[in-house]
């Protein structure tokens, strides 16, 4: 049975780490809030507790990466998150991301491709209290129509297109934040939806786990 402690020893790093991340840019006070006060190393194996508070990605079940605090931080900051807007985010892996945007007050529906990942993760969010983040299995290319208009979209995997049928969700004035990019590398991309037409505005390079289609069951791609 794992046991979910939050020491002074973890409090102390991840007060470190949001110096760390203050220090390389990250402006917005409630982002930094937020992840102050979410003990990351719930969301890795316990053996790896340590590494919840260095700026790097980890590796997480089904061979995929909990995004690295500053990329957390960075595409955060960049949906412009108000309480209450309600958030589709495309990929929950560990389900970390989701937790921070909770904690800011939005409303946020979550969802994950691989059966795995979406099991374990919808399994943990309300063991550690955040059973108010609603977890979705499927394939994010086609959003959550039902619970559409969202507020803001946020896609943390690599996408080579910029998914139509996700700008179709996005509220008039909604915002879409999603690295796009069909090498290693992805242009963070934040596009602001203004009716019929949309702004683009890049905010710099980053590295994801690329964005499939369909769903993975544990008995393989279906
Ligand atoms: N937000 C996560 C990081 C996830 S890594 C966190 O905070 O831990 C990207 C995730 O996107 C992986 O779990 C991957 O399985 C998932 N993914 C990739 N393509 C997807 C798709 N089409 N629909 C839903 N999830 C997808």
């Amino acid at each position: 049975m794992l046991s979910y402690t939050d020491n002074y020893r973890h409090k102390g790093l991840r007060s470190q780490l949001i110096s760390s991340l203050r220090h390389k840019g990250i402006q917005d006070e409630r982002v930094l809030k937020a992840m102050s006060k979410i003990p990351r190393h719930f969301f890795l194996d316990e053996a790896f507790a340590e590494w919840a508070y260095r700026d790097t990605a980890f590796p997480i079940a089904a061979g995929q990466t909990i995004s690295q605090p500053f990329t957390v931080a960075r595409q955060s900051e960049l949906l412009n998150i108000r309480r209450r807007d309600k958030v589709l985010e495309i990929g929950t892996g560990s389900g970390y991301q989701a937790c921070v945007l909770h904690q800011m007050g939005a409303k946020v529906y979550t969802i994950e491709r691989q059966e795995e990942l979406f099991k374990k993760t919808s399994t943990l969010l309300p063991k550690i209290g955040f059973n108010g983040v609603r977890t979705l299995m499927g394939d994010g290319y086609e959003g959550a129509e039902r619970f559409a208009p969202f507020d803001k979209i946020l896609v943390t995997a690599a996408s080579n297109i910029i998914p139509k049928s996700l700008v179709k969700q996005l509220r008039k004035g909604g915002i879409m934040v999603i690295p796009v990019g069909n090498g290693n590398d992805q242009q963070m991309m934040k596009i602001v939806k203004k009716g019929e037409q949309m702004e683009i505005q890049q905010h710099g390079t980053y590295r994801f786990v690329p964005m499939l289609g369909g769903v993975a069951s544990e008995a393989g791609n279906v």
